[in-house]
């Protein structure tokens, strides 16, 4: 038997549970139904365990565990709260706060992320309102990086928990982020200043999704707050992969785009989804209705449907007829519905009278 499938028996506040013993205590606590507040860990990103905010006690151990990186044991008895596993929680939140820095110019009122910060709500559950530590940040603000046109890094709201670090390697697999030097201080290397074409950077906005403050964020979240808006799910309408997104809108506009976890992109999206797959909507000079050249002007008209299909109907006829249904060709769109792509298929071969027919699904 692996041991994927070897299964423990723990127990985490009172509730009893059967996991594999390669499980995580977090990871049982979630099928315990039990929360455990979480921070730097995101589930298949990044477990590097430097926040302890998810800390608990094991019976039986001589510290508080990190849950998101101890595994079970069999047998073993977490609790998670406990007045000793509060206050901890709490000072480790503090130390993290310290490392935010929390001042006049740095603030989360004019943040981008207000509303939808992890750190600002994790301080709300644990009821952290302020650091007893002194700001680990320096004095002088780091400038914000926001030359790539999509996504900006402001240092100065960086906890260095990684996580878009992890979504850049382990998720995108672009390598792009990595961790290095500014001054004393261990900071991200973020790929959005003056030499951002330079990089390996595709834009994809993968790592500002996994960032949980304003450090690293995608600039349109500026127009909006998140209590401002509504989410409809959807397909991206690129390409044959088929992400699953939720459109993001406020007073009637699209203003922003969201990963979902849909079976081919699991929270993933790449530039065209995330970037490119709104602005349109709303465009001056987007076609509303059929145009037609005229023959004399040489200028496009509006044109009803009727018309404007009578006419693509009678071009097709008229080559077929003049020059044999191989001189036509249907090549169907990836983003089209199977039954669109197969009605396609059966007008070229019935009534265009040729079998080339392809789909950019293919390439
Ligand atoms: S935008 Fe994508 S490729 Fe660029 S740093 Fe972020 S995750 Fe990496
Ligand atoms: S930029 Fe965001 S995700 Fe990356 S280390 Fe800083 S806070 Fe964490
Ligand atoms: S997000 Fe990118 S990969 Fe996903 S369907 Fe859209 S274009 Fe394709």
């Amino acid at each position: 038997m692996s041991n994927e499938r070897k299964l423990v028996t723990v127990t985490v506040d009172g509730v009893q549970v059967q996991v594999p013993e390669t499980f995580t205590i977090l990871a049982a606590g979630n099928k315990a139904g039990v929360h455990i507040p979480t921070l730097c860990y995101l589930k298949d990103v990044s477990d590097i365990g430097s926040c302890r905010v998810c800390s608990v006690e094991v019976e039986g151990a001589s510290a508080l565990q990190p849950a998101c990186k101890t595994r079970v044991t069999d047998g073993m008895v977490v609790h998670t709260d406990t007045e000793l596993v509060k206050q901890y929680r709490k000072l480790m939140l503090q130390l993290v706060l310290a490392d935010h820095g929390l001042d006049s110019t740095n603030y989360c009122f004019s943040c981008a992320k207000n509303g939808a910060c992890e750190l600002q709500a994790l301080c709300r559950e644990l009821d952290v309102t302020e650091s007893a530590f002194a700001p680990s940040t320096p004095a002088k603000r780091e400038p914000v990086l926001e030359d790539n046109p999509f996504l900006a890094y402001d240092p100065n709201l960086c906890i260095r928990c990684q996580r878009c670090v992890g979504a850049c390697n382990n998720r995108a697999h672009n390598h792009t982020l990595t961790t290095g030097k500014r001054g004393l201080r261990t900071s991200i290397l973020a790929p959005f200043g003056p030499d951002w074409k330079s990089t390996e950077c595709e834009s994809c906005g993968n790592c500002a999704a996994a960032c949980p403050t304003g450090a690293i964020t995608e600039k349109r979240r500026r127009e909006y707050r998140s209590w401002e808006v509504t989410r409809t799910r959807t397909t991206c309408p690129h390409c044959a992969v088929g992400c699953q997104m939720d459109l993001v809108a406020k007073d009637g506009r699209i203003v922003d785009v969201e990963p979902a976890w849909g079976p081919s992109n699991r929270g993933m999206l790449c530039v065209k989804g995330r970037s490119g797959s709104f602005d349109f909507v709303h465009a001056e000079d987007r076609l509303t209705t059929p145009l037609i050249k005229n023959a004399e002007t040489g200028e496009f008209e509006p044109a009803s449907w009727d018309e404007a299909l009578d006419l693509v109907a009678s071009k097709f006829a008229q080559i077929r007829d003049e020059n044999g249904g191989d001189a036509l060709a249907a090549f169907a769109c990836s983003r089209s519905t199977n039954e669109d792509v197969y009605m396609l298929m059966k007008m070229a071969r019935t009534v265009f009278k040729t079998n080339n027919v392809d789909n950019c699904a293919r390439v």
